[in-house]
C-alpha cells in the first residue's frame, strides 16, 4: 500500500443538487421528490464521513446509482426465501418451520376479507375466528383451547393462573433458558407470581413438592419439557402424573409446557418419543402450552389446551387482548391444524415432509444435483436435525452435496458465503473442510435452482480481491 500523501486536500462530496439533477426519474410527484431528496441526502452524508476517512471519492454517477437503487429497494418485494440447505429442519434463524401451502392460501384469503368477526348465522360479532381452537380441542381430546402470538405468550398467560405474588414451583432441573435469552425465572416473574424452586438440577422427585403444596407457598405447579437440551448421568425427573396428584389434592394447578409439542408421533418416524399434548392432559396437566411453528410446522402461534374453565379466565384476561394473532396468523394456523384432522399432514406440512422423507430418495437426488454441478461436486453421507429446540441429539440420516471449490481458488466459507449472498439465498454449513449442502431440507422442486446455483458460485471465480488504494 502506498501513503497517501499528508498535503492532499480532503475531497468533499458533491451537493444534494448536484446529484439530483443527474437523476432521471419520470415525473416525480411532490412526494416522491421529498423522498428521493431525502436518500440523496444520507447516501451524501455517507460519502461525506467515507472521504473522512480517507477512502477515496465515487463518481457522480455512482452515486445518483445507490441513490436509485436504495429508493428503489423500499416498493420493491421483499428478498426471496432462502433455500434451507442447512440440514436444521426447523432452522430458527430462517424464520422456524416453512408453512404448509394450505397456510399460505388461507393467510391469503384472510389478508383482503372482512367476514371474520362476523358470525353468519346471526350476522353479530362471533367468536374471532374460532376455527383454529376447535381443530386444537379435536387434535388434543382438550375441553376448550386459545391461540396465542407464540408459547411465549401462552406460558406466561397460564402462569399468571397463580395469582399476583403467589407461588409457581419449579423443579431446579426445568429452571432453563427457552431460546433468545428467555428465561423460565424471568416469565414467572414478569408474570406477577414468585418462583419456588423445588429439588436440585440434575435429579427431582414427586415428594419435593409435598411441603411447598401441602403449606400453600406454591399455588400452581410449572412443568417444563426439556425441549432444547438432554440430561444425562445421575439424573432423576419426577413422574408428571404423581406432581399432578399431590398438586390437586391440595388444590394447586399444574401447567405443563411443552415447547414443542408434537401432534403426530415421533417414533413413527425413526425420532425418540416426543411427549404430545395429549399425553400430558392424560397425565394430569390442567393446562398444556406448545408452539405453532416448532413441530407443529405452522405460523408463530402459542397454543393453550386445557380445562374449559381455566381456558375461560384466561380468555378474559386483558393481557390475552395483547398477546392475540391478527386474522391472518389465525386462518394460517386453523389451515395447518385442517392437515393433521384431514390425517395428511406428513404430506402437506413441511416439517413433517422433510422429517419422513425416505433417504434413498434423497440420495438420488443428491446424485443428480453433484452431476449437475460437475467438477468439485460429490455426494456425502451426513445426519440432519430437527432443530428449533426440538428433540436435541436426535438426528436423520440424510444425503447431501459436497462442493470443493478449491480447483477454481475458492475456500469454502467463501463459497458458502457466495451462496448466501445470491438470489435466492442458499444456506449451507461446512462439514469435513467442505461446503455441504443437505437436501433432506430442500424441497425437491429447488434442486435445479441450487445446481445452477453452485456452478455460477464456482464460475465466478475467488472474486476480485481487495488491491492496495493508490
Ligand atoms: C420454544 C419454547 C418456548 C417458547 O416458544 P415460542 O413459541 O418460541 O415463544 C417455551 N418453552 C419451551 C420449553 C420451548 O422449547
Amino acid at each position: 500500500m502506498s501513503a497517501v500523501p499528508v498535503d492532499r486536500p480532503r475531497a468533499r462530496p458533491p451537493s444534494v443538487e448536484r446529484i439530483l439533477a443527474i437523476i432521471r426519474v419520470g415525473r416525480p410527484t411532490a412526494s416522491e421528490t421529498e423522498a428521493l431528496t431525502l436518500v440523496a441526502r444520507s447516501v451524501i452524508a455517507e460519502e461525506r464521513s467515507r472521504l473522512g476517512m480517507g477512502e477515496p471519492a465515487r463518481p457522480d454517477h455512482q452515486l445518483a446509482d445507490a441513490i436509485v437503487e436504495r429508493l428503489g429497494a423500499f416498493s420493491a418485494p421483499p428478498s426471496p426465501a432462502a433455500i434451507n440447505a442447512t440440514g436444521v429442519i426447523i432452522h430458527t434463524n430462517l424464520g422456524r418451520a416453512p408453512w404448509p401451502d394450505e397456510a399460505i392460501e388461507a393467510a391469503k384469503e384472510a389478508a383482503g376479507s372482512l367476514l371474520l368477526e362476523i358470525d353468519r348465522s346471526t350476522g353479530r360479532r362471533g367468536a374471532r375466528f374460532r376455527l383454529a381452537e376447535e381443530h386444537l380441542i379435536a387434535l388434543t381430546g382438550a375441553e376448550d383451547a386459545l391461540v396465542t402470538n407464540n408459547n411465549a405468550a401462552a406460558l406466561a398467560l397460564a402462569v399468571g393462573l397463580a395469582g399476583r405474588g403467589r407461588g409457581v414451583a419449579v423443579s431446579r432441573g426445568e429452571l432453563v433458558e427457552i431460546g433468545g435469552g428467555v428465561r423460565i425465572p424471568e416469565i414467572v416473574r414478569r408474570a406477577g407470581a414468585r418462583l419456588v424452586e423445588v429439588g436440585t438440577t440434575n435429579r427431582t422427585r414427586a415428594a419435593d413438592f409435598e411441603v411447598p403444596l401441602a403449606d400453600g407457598s406454591a399455588r400452581l405447579v410449572l412443568r417444563v419439557h426439556p425441549s432444547n437440551f438432554r440430561q444425562s448421568g445421575f439424573i432423576e425427573a419426577p413422574d408428571a402424573r404423581a406432581v399432578a396428584d399431590l398438586a390437586h389434592r391440595h388444590d394447586a394447578l399444574v401447567v405443563d409446557d411443552l415447547g414443542s409439542g408434537a401432534l403426530l408421533p415421533t417414533e413413527g418416524f425413526g425420532l425418540a418419543h416426543e411427549p404430545t399434548p395429549e399425553e400430558r392432559l392424560a397425565d394430569g396437566a390442567d393446562l398444556v402450552t406448545f408452539s405453532g411453528d416448532k413441530l407443529v410446522g405452522g405460523p408463530q402461534a402459542g397454543f393453550i389446551v386445557g380445562r374449559a374453565d381455566l381456558v375461560a379466565r384466561l380468555r378474559r384476561d386483558p393481557l390475552a387482548r395483547a398477546m392475540r394473532p391478527d386474522k391472518v396468523t389465525l386462518a394460517a394456523v386453523a389451515a395447518t391444524l385442517g392437515l393433521y384432522r384431514a390425517g395428511v399432514a406428513a404430506e402437506r406440512i413441511p416439517v413433517w415432509r422433510m422429517i419422513a422423507a425416505d433417504v434413498a430418495a434423497i440420495r438420488r437426488r443428491a446424485t443428480a444435483v453433484a452431476e449437475a454441478i460437475g467438477a468439485g461436486a460429490s455426494v456425502v453421507d451426513v445426519r440432519s436435525t430437527v432443530g428449533g429446540g426440538s428433540l436435541p441429539g436426535e438426528t436423520l440420516p440424510s444425503a447431501a452435496v459436497a462442493v470443493d471449490a478449491s480447483e477454481s481458488g475458492i475456500a469454502s466459507e467463501r463459497l458458502l458465503a457466495g451462496l448466501r449472498a445470491g438470489s435466492p439465498p442458499i444456506v449451507g454449513r461446512i462439514e469435513g473442510g467442505r461446503a455441504v449442502l443437505d437436501l433432506r431440507t430442500v424441497d425437491s422442486g429447488a434442486d435445479e435452482t441450487l445446481a445452477v446455483a453452485v456452478r455460477a458460485a464456482i464460475a465466478k471465480g475467488p472474486g476480485v480481491r481487495r488491491t492496495a488504494r493508490r
